[in-house]
């Protein structure tokens, strides 16, 4: 059994970069991005088109649909741990850094979070673009040394006998976990029940909690 607070502030959620950092990182996109269009190599269309797909297409809701379609089916689930790029193709989701994922199942005796210690390798069909404290050194090295304490710094007090494990993505897997699906979510429709499903979930960093 799992209990998360929210209100817990979170130390990850803090970008590792500051302000003035970021600004400047900021001006040579648009830079590099005025060359782009200026030397026609590429065009506004193209540009706006890949901005909408991370923005629209490819995130959060679609690994929460995924979650949801394994709660309701137990035949999918059974794929989907057995061979989870295939079974998430089912649902339409797949392609770039998406090529081999691989889930993994919270139970009651087992949590499961993911981190990426050398970067940032992240099921980007499935949960979009990597929030900044996923990559943030603080979060990459302290998840694999003191697991628990990152969780409890995100909310997440995990009973004693729950065991933890850190699975550590790469080039060639991206890990997704399929959450515990809460009590009190039987009469729950699967729309519903992918509605409650948080990317940080999907993540491991927090259980999901129905509002
Ligand atoms: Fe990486």
């Amino acid at each position: 059994m799992t209990t998360h607070n929210h209100d817990t502030p979170n130390p990850y959620h803090k970008s590792d970069r500051d302000d003035a950092a970021n600004k400047a990182i900021e001006e040579r996109v648009d830079k590099i991005e005025s060359l782009l269009l200026e030397k026609g190599l590429v065009s506004q269309d193209a540009l706006e088109k890949l901005a909408d797909i991370y923005e629209n297409d490819l995130g959060p809701m679609n690994g929460a649909k995924v979650v949801a379609r394994a709660w309701v089916d137990d035949e999918f689930k059974k794929r989907l741990l057995d061979d989870a790029t295939s079974a998430i193709a089912e649902l339409g989701y797949g392609g770039l850094q998406g090529e081999h994922v691989v889930v993994k199942e919270n139970t009651p005796e087992v949590h499961n979070v993911v981190v990426c210690t050398l970067c940032s390798c992240y099921p980007w069909p499935i949960l979009g673009l990597p929030p900044n404290w996923y990559k943030s050194f603080a979060y990459r090295s302290k998840v694999v040394i003191e697991p628990r304490e990152v969780l409890a710094e995100f909310g997440t007090s995990l009973a004693d006998d729950v065991e933890v494990r850190v699975w550590d993505s790469s080039a060639e897997i991206r890990y997704l976990v399929l959450p515990e699906r809460p009590e009190g979510t039987g009469n729950f429709s699967e729309e519903e029940l992918a509605a409650i499903v948080k990317r940080d979930d999907m993540i491991g960093v927090t259980t999901v909690t129905v509002p």
